[in-house]
């Protein structure tokens, strides 16, 4: 199995490079952006849970998201591979997800990082927010709180997959194809 960590800060372009991926991979897509939306949008009692913390900007606690992760491994065992899309966004979440794989004799091949500077990344989620209808994309203040989580709660997750030599950054500027070739040639490299 391919298993690949999609990292990188909010518009960094995990959404976009993960569509490709899925496409030419097989791979099963678990966002867990997507999946809060799709349970918000059905009016789920976990997209009830989720939503007051997502319109804020604000992570949505561990034991909610990894519950909902574990869901969507145990319904996909026979996949040929995940790629994890907004996860794990904390440490807590990285070692809860070593765990479920480990019970079930999988790994993480890999991760692939997505490196953007800051001021790239508020006019991307600023023009992506004009069409989205995404709440937490269109004002200033939800965009400087994602990035404040992200910084100090999600980039420690790097750390942890450094501490495994599973670590590879890629540069997130450029054109959608050419960052697609630097993260193919990373993820050969996984075997
Ligand atoms: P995304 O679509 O990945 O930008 O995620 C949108 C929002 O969903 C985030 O700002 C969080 O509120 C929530 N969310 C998504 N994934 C996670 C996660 N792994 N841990 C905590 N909150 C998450």
């Amino acid at each position: 199995m391919l298993n690949i960590v999609l990292f990188g800060p909010p518009g960094a372009g995990k959404g976009t490079q993960s569509e490709k991926l899925i496409n030419s991979k097989s791979l099963v897509h678990i966002s867990t952006g997507d999946l809060f939306r799709n349970n918000i949008g059905e009016g789920t009692a976990l997209g009830k849970k989720a939503q007051t913390f997502m319109d804020e900007g604000k992570l949505v606690p561990d034991e909610i998201v990894i519950g909902m992760v574990e869901d969507m491994i145990e319904k996909n065992v026979s996949a040929k591979g995940f790629i994890f899309d907004g996860f794990p966004r904390t440490v807590a979440q990285a070692e809860a997800l070593d765990g479920m794989l480990a019970e079930r004799e999988l790994t993480i091949s890999g991760m692939v990082s997505l490196e953007v500077p800051e001021n790239e990344l508020i006019s991307r989620l600023l023009d992506r927010g004009k069409t989205s209808g995404r709440v937490d994309d269109q004002n200033e203040a939800k965009i400087a709180t994602r990035i404040e989580e992200y910084q100090n709660k999600t980039a420690p997750v790097a750390g942890y997959y450094k501490s495994q030599n599973k670590f590879n950054g890629i540069n997130g500027v450029g054109s959608i194809e050419n960052i697609y070739k630097d993260i193919s040639t990373a993820i050969e490299q996984f075997g």
